[in-house]
């Protein structure tokens, strides 16, 4: 888990550069229009919230398997573009991304004592 966490941010992209990825996702956005993305992106989080369930209530049954997984991994996917596409829409939410870790991370602290 520490070393999955030691990756994040700096994900493995074979054949997939940053320049490449904008080009992509502004490319979807001038072609669709930026409401037709932000539906998708509300769909998309919708799919991933439903994979995530279905992969809960089939723990510990006969229905548990790889692919269940694999179905999150794929919906995790789909919502990283679209999320990609919304700070091409919105801004970028970094620094709110900073600010929510760093609240986070004293909670922990906290937690911890
Ligand atoms: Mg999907």
């Amino acid at each position: 888990m520490l070393e999955a966490a030691a990756e994040l941010g700096t994900p493995a992209r074979e054949g997939m550069d940053a320049e490449r990825e904008g080009k992509i996702l502004e490319g979807a956005i001038m072609k669709w229009g930026a409401y037709a993305q932000i539906d998708i992106a509300i769909e998309e989080m919708s799919e991933l919230t439903k994979a995530l369930l279905k992969e809960r209530r089939a723990v510990g049954t006969a229905n548990f398997d790889d692919r269940l997984r694999d179905h999150i991994r794929e919906e995790m996917a789909d919502v990283y573009i679209t999320l990609n596409q919304l700070s091409l829409i919105f801004g970028d939410c970094s620094e709110w991304e900073v600010y929510k870790l760093e609240r986070l991370e004293t909670r922990l602290k906290e937690a911890g004592k």
